[in-house]
């Protein structure tokens, strides 16, 4: 488990409370995003490795079919969520990052183990 007073820049995405590490891809999703803090640890890590990628020559950007894919899966996952947590249903419930970035994302990973 991450010490959550460090930044790890290279490491998974950390989750919301609600969401680790009991959390399995059958659990409903959190009520509420991630702190801010934790949040912005979250998009730093994904920044952190779109360009550790690109610096590997490795692919950055997902394919359209993979994009699709990710994106139908988050639309069942984040469909229970209220409309007083995300009223526009357009972030992850686990780690607050908006979708369609953290899909077409290569190098990022469903925080709960869905794609
Ligand atoms: S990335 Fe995973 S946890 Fe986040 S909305 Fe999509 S399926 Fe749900």
């Amino acid at each position: 488990m991450p010490n959550e007073t460090e930044p790890h820049l290279g490491s998974p995405v950390e989750r919301s409370p609600a969401t680790s590490p009991a959390s399995s891809s059958t659990a409903s999703p959190p009520a509420a995003f991630p702190p801010l803090p934790q949040q912005a640890r979250n998009v730093a890590g994904a920044i952190f490795r779109a360009l550790q990628a690109l610096s590997q020559g490795e692919p950055v950007l997902s394919p359209e079919a993979t994009l699709r894919a990710r994106l139908t899966i988050c639309r069942g996952c984040i469909s229970s969520v209220p409309k007083e947590v995300d009223v526009e249903h357009r972030r992850c419930v686990a780690c607050g990052c908006y979708l369609f970035a953290k899909a077409k994302l290569e190098t990022e990973t469903c925080p709960d183990a869905r794609w």
